[in-house]
């Protein structure tokens, strides 16, 4: 008899099961290890993910959060100023600075200019 295309059609990527006790898997995320896990809900079992689509996604989620907190980045006196970089949308004069650390390791630290200007507020990296 001929089987063949029966074996692990495309419907099947992506779905894991418990080694354990055969329950679904459900992808989660270990905070402390910033890695996903796929974990049982049925018992402890827990897994490595091997294909990382939905870190991915959570990188474009922290540049979101970026963009919020550009409001508050222009009001903090604690923050330094730079006369040295004009806005490159508005040529206002005077920008915010600060550093923010990437979660990817092979991203280095980036600086962030915000322009003061409240009517543009625009952001951009050197
Ligand atoms: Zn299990
Ligand atoms: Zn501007």
């Amino acid at each position: 008899m001929n089987i063949s295309g029966v074996e692990q059609g495309p419907g099947f990527v992506g779905i894991r099961f418990c080694q354990e006790c055969n329950n679904m898997l459900y992808p989660r995320e270990d905070k402390e290890n910033r890695v996903l896990l796929y974990a049982c809900r049925n018992c402890d079992y827990k897994q490595l993910a091997q294909n990382n689509c939905i870190y991915v996604n959570k990188i474009m989620h922290e540049v979101d959060e970026i963009t919020n907190i550009v409001a508050d980045v222009i009001g903090d006196p604690t923050l330094p100023r730079s006369e040295d970089h004009p806005c490159p949308k508005c040529k206002h004069r005077e920008a915010v600075f600060f550093q923010a650390e990437s979660r990817r390791a092979d991203d280095e630290m980036k600086l962030y200019y915000v322009c003061t200007n409240t009517n543009c507020s625009h952001r951009w990296t050197e």
